[in-house]
């Protein structure tokens, strides 16, 4: 039987199974959680809010089930971590923006409800950039988040409090959401697992929106199996969101089981690696291939001539659709309200409101993206912008005919030093150079750990991307590369990291 103490080094597949099992009960893995939190939260910061009553009380309502004889769900019991960009009922979201602060939303997300109703236990709200708009988390208006790796570095963003809390064993689970790469970058950069599902395919609803045609959600875990349990809950239709694909969820969990590339063709992707790689990122990326290679896979190597362009075009669509979405922080209707002394006029109290509840960035884009949206300008920037997203999706399409899926290193380098690159955005931007072009084609992707980079002793991720609604291939590689990975390895990565 496990002992409490272990509680937190399980899987989720693990505690989900000793729930069931009734060899632990889900209030010792909650409080035993809860307790990792306590103990590390105040060095790591990855949580913004932890609901400890809520997660309790839900861990005892997972108990009175089983003991009632009704039937668990797979994850039934399992701690996680909810990003805190999406929306749950009465407890705190601030998307890590002054603006929303003291908002509680009167609803649950779709995501947040199905993790509810299928008994996962949700810690708290992780840290983040504002908005999701970064890839360090420290635009959070409530302070950094730091990888459990090294405390002076970044865990990446803009969801760097799901990758850290899964990370530093606080929770076995959480959610992250991927606009440009703010699952899979911080899950690269921590040593965890992250997937950016197809677009449409886990609910936007309650997810409060930074670029609608490219927010998505999806899972953060240490192993690949762990989020496929944790996609197969969220993921599905929703009539409340009207770019919700009407379609069964592809099958993750069996494909991770099966875990088997042989036959698979895998497409290098030419256009990402090489020069503005880090030496050790793209060695053990090398490496990781070769392997898959051994594995029976047949590689190839594809070119996607436009992927040259898609950093520019993404820092064109994502302003101009997040000036849009955020317009409605406006000090009426959410959170902050400032500069309201009866005497200013509505206009007064919404600007003075939005200059004192927005941070740097928010409002770096939100100038950016009404400049390239307004009339003089709409055709040489946004237009231009939309024409380099559909040459993207065409590369993507005749690469896929070529292969069955596409790898690349997830990010260019190991995590860097928090405040290394704050003050010079185009630096941060770089960052997603790799994580971008399957946002812009609403295709899916997964980041892995694949080793440690020689030169600073820290984890690199692989980049597997499939088409639309083909997110089962990314967990049958990232599933056959990781068990023969642990086999040479002989234990997972993470027990590499520092003990907090
Ligand atoms: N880092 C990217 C950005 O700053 C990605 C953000 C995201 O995926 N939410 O826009």
């Amino acid at each position: 039987m496990a002992q409490p103490a272990d509680l937190t080094r399980l899987t989720a597949h693990d505690l989900a199974t000793a729930v069931a099992a009734g060899e632990v009960s889900a209030v010792e893995v909650a409080q035993a959680h809860l307790d990792r939190i306590s103990a590390v939260d105040e060095a790591v910061h990855a949580f913004l809010h932890v609901d400890t009553d809520g997660a309790l009380a839900a861990a005892r309502a997972v108990d009175a089930a089983r003991a009632a004889g009704e039937r668990l769900g797979p994850l039934a019991g399992v701690p996680l971590g909810l990003k805190d960009v999406l929306t749950m009922q009465g407890v705190p979201t601030t998307c890590g923006s002054r603006i929303l602060e003291g908002w509680r939303p009167a609803y649950d997300a779709t995501v947040t409800r199905r993790l509810k109703e299928s008994g996962v236990v949700i810690l708290g709200k992780t840290n983040m950039d504002e908005f999701a708009m970064g890839s360090s988390t420290e635009h959070s208006a409530y302070g950094p988040t730091h990888n459990p790796w090294d405390l002076e570095r970044i865990p990446g963003g803009s969801g760097g409090g799901s990758a850290a809390a899964v990370a530093a064993f606080e929770a076995p689970l959480a959610i992250g959401t991927d606009t440009g790469g703010s699952i899979r970058q911080p899950a690269a950069v921590t040593g965890t697992v992250g997937v950016k599902p197809t677009y449409g395919g886990v609910s936007r609803y309650g997810l409060v929106a930074l670029a609608s045609s490219l927010d998505q959600a999806g899972p953060c875990a240490r192993t690949v199996l762990d989020a496929a349990l944790l996609h197969e809950v969220i993921g599905g239709h929703d009539p409340h969101d009207s770019t919700s694909i009407d379609a069964p969820v592809p099958p993750v969990v069996e494909a991770a089981r099966r875990a088997d590339v042989r036959g698979l063709r895998v497409g290098v992707v030419r256009e990402l690696s090489g020069a503005g790689y880090q030496v050790g990122v793209q060695q053990r990326f090398d490496e990781a291939v070769a392997l898959l290679e051994e594995l029976g896979a047949e590689v190839v190597e594809v070119s996607c001539p436009h992927f040259t362009y898609a950093l520019a075009a993404y820092y064109l669509i994502l302003p101009s659709e997040c000036s849009s979405n955020l317009a409605r922080f406006d000090g009426i209707r959410y959170g902050l309200r400032a500069g309201d002394d009866g005497v200013r006029s509505v206009e007064e109290v919404m600007s003075t409101t939005r200059a004192a509840g927005f941070g740097d960035e928010a409002i770096r884009r939100i100038i950016l993206g009404t400049y390239a949206l307004s009339a003089g300008y709409y055709d040489a920037y946004y237009g231009s912008a939309q024409k380099v997203r559909t040459l993207i999706t065409g590369d993507f399409r005749a690469a896929f005919e070529q292969a069955d899926v596409l790898v690349s290193p997830t990010a260019p380098t190991t995590a860097f030093r928090l405040g290394e690159k704050l003050a010079d955005p185009l630096a941060m931007y770089l960052n997603d150079v790799a994580t971008i072009p399957a946002n812009l084609a609403g295709i899916p992707g997964l980041s892995l750990p694949v080793g440690l980079a020689p030169e600073d002793g820290l984890p690199v991720g692989l980049q597997v991307m499939a088409p639309v609604l083909a997110d089962d291939r990314l967990y049958r590689v990232g599933a056959a590369l990781e068990t023969a990975l642990l086999d040479r390895w002989g234990r997972p990565l993470l027990e590499e990291a520092p003990s907090l």
